[in-house]
C-alpha cells in the first residue's frame, strides 16, 4: 500500500526522473528534491542502447524519446593516428532484428524534458528545484532529509539519485571521494554546417589513440554535431583558462590525423570534466536509504551506458518497491541482488575497454589484429549480455 508519506528522491537527473515516473505511474506519492534552480541537463549529446527502450515504454515515453533521436547506421572506431577503420558495428536493420529496439543518439536535454513532461503530468510527483539536501536523517522508525537552508522533510524513504559526487552515499558509506583517472573532457555542439569535409556526419565514431579519444555524431535530425574531446593530463585536477586547455590539447593531439585536429579547431575548451569512477560495490542500501544511477555505480564513458543504466535501476527499483507493497527493506535487498552485478560489470568492461581505446605502440598493433576478424554476429553475441537487456521481473 503506498505510504503516507512522500518518497523522497534526491536529485533530478535522468536515474531520479525515471524513478519518480516509474512510482508516480504505481500510485506513489513522490517528491524530487533538486540543487539546482531548474531541472534540466547539462547541454550535450547522449547515447542509448537497445536496453534502455523496454524501459521507456514502461514509463509510456518511447514515442516521445524516439521522435527526439537520431538512429545512427553504425558505431564506428578509427585509428586516431592513421585514419583506417578500426571496427565497425552496425546498427541497422540487423541490430534491430538481433537487439529488438534500436541504438539511438539524442540531446540530453530533450530526453531530460520527455522525462520531466511525463512527471509533471502525474499528480503523484512533486518536483522542487532549488533544494540542496545536505544528509539524510533517521531516527526510530522515522527517515527524511535535511536540506542546506536549514529544513527537515520527512519521508517514507529516501532514494539518493544524487550522482557521482552523492551526499547520501557518503552518510551510507566510510569511503573516501570518486577515483579520479587522470583523463579530461571536453564537449561540444556545433552546427552541422561547420563540420569539416571527409567526416562522418552520420554514424556515431569514436577515434582511438595514445592517451586520448574524440567522439563525435550528429543530433536534432542532423541539424548539429556533438563533440567530446578526452585526454590523458597531469593538470586533470587544476583549474584552468581557455588558453592553457588550448595549449594542452595542441600538444596532447599533436601526431592525430589531420581530420581529428580540424575537429579540435571546433571545440569549445572553456569548461572541463574531470573523468572518474568507482569500483564497483555490493551494498547500496540502508534501512529505508538506497542508492541509484551513478550514486551506487559511477562508470567510465566507454559502453556509454551510465543512463541507461541508471534508468534501468529506477524501473527496477520502482517495481520492487510496488510489488512488496511497502516494505521498503525487502525491495532494497531485491533490487540489490537484481542490479549489482549487471552494474559492476559495466563498470568493469569499461574500464578493460578505455584501455583498448588508448592503446599505444605494440598494443595498438596488438589491438589492430584483435579486431581484424571480428564479424558483426561475433559482435553482436559480445554485446548481448548488455543490449538483450534486464528482466525487470526479476526477485
Ligand atoms: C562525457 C560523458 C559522456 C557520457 N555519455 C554517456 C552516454 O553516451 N550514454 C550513457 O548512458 N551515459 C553517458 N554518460 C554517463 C551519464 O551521464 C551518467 O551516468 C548519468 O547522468 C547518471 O545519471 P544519475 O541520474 O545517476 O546522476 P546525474 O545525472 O549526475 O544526476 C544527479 C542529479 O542530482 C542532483 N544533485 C546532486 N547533489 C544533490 C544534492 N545534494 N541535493 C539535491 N540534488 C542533488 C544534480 O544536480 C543532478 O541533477 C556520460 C558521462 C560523461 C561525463
Amino acid at each position: 500500500m503506498p505510504a503516507e508519506d512522500p518518497i523522497l528522491i534526491v536529485g533530478g537527473g535522468l536515474g531520479g526522473l525515471a524513478v519518480a515516473l516509474a512510482l508516480g505511474r504505481s500510485g506513489w506519492r513522490v517528491r524530487v528534491l533538486e540543487e539546482t534552480p531548474e531541472f534540466g541537463a547539462i547541454g550535450y549529446g547522449i547515447q542509448l542502447g537497445p536496453n534502455v527502450f523496454p524501459m521507456f515504454e514502461r514509463l509510456g515515453v518511447s514515442a516521445a524519446v524516439l521522435r527526439q533521436s537520431n538512429l545512427p547506421p553504425a558505431l564506428v572506431m578509427l585509428d586516431a593516428l592513421d585514419g583506417t577503420e578500426v571496427a565497425r558495428l552496425p546498427t541497422g536493420d540487423s541490430f534491430r532484428r538481433c537487439f529488438k529496439h534500436p541504438y539511438v543518439v539524442i540531446h540530453r536535454i530533450d530526453l531530460h524534458n520527455v522525462l520531466l513532461d511525463a512527471c509533471r503530468s502525474s499528480p503523484n510527483i512533486e518536483l522542487e528545484a532549488s533544494t540542496c539536501v545536505s544528509g539524510i536523517e533517521a531516527e526510530g522508525d522515522r527517515i527524511g532529509v535535511r536540506t542546506k537552508d536549514g529544513r527537515s522533510i520527512a519521508g517514507a524513504a529516501v532514494i539518493g539519485a544524487d550522482g557521482l559526487g552523492s551526499c547520501i552515499r557518503a552518510q551510507l558509506r566510510n569511503e573516501g571521494p570518486p577515483r579520479l583517472t587522470g583523463y579530461v573532457a571536453h564537449r561540444t555542439i556545433v552546427p552541422m554546417e561547420r563540420v569539416p569535409d571527409g567526416v562522418l556526419r552520420e554514424e556515431v565514431v569514436l577515434w582511438g589513440g595514445p592517451g586520448y579519444h574524440i567522439v563525435h555524431y550528429p543530433l536534432r535530425h542532423g541539424s548539429v554535431f556533438n563533440l567530446v574531446a578526452v585526454f590523458r593530463t597531469s593538470t586533470f585536477a587544476e583549474k584552468g583558462d581557455v588558453q592553457g586547455h588550448r595549449e594542452e590539447v595542441i600538444r596532447t593531439y599533436a601526431n592525430a590525423h589531420p581530420a581529428m585536429q580540424a575537429l579540435l579547431g571546433l571545440m569549445d575548451l572553456e569548461r572541463r570534466w574531470a573523468i572518474s569512477d568507482r569500483d564497483p560495490i555490493r551494498h547500496w542500501h540502508q534501512g529505508r536509504a538506497v542508492l541509484l544511477g551513478d550514486a551506487a555505480h559511477p562508470t567510465l564513458q566507454s559502453l556509454a551506458q551510465g543512463a541507461c543504466m541508471a534508468i534501468e535501476d529506477g524501473v527496477c527499483l520502482a517495481g520492487l518497491i510496488d510489488a512488496a507493497g511497502g516494505d521498503f527493506e525487502a525491495a532494497f535487498r531485491r533490487y540489490q541482488v537484481a542490479r549489482v552485478v549487471r552494474t559492476a560489470r559495466v563498470q568493469l568492461d569499461s574500464r578493460v575497454l578505455w584501455e583498448f581505446y588508448h592503446a599505444a605502440g605494440i598494443a595498438r598493433d596488438v589491438r589492430t589484429l584483435t579486431v581484424a576478424d571480428w564479424s558483426e554476429a561475433h559482435m553482436f553475441d559480445c554485446l548481448a549480455w548488455l543490449y538483450d537487456g534486464f528482466q525487470t521481473s526479476q526477485p
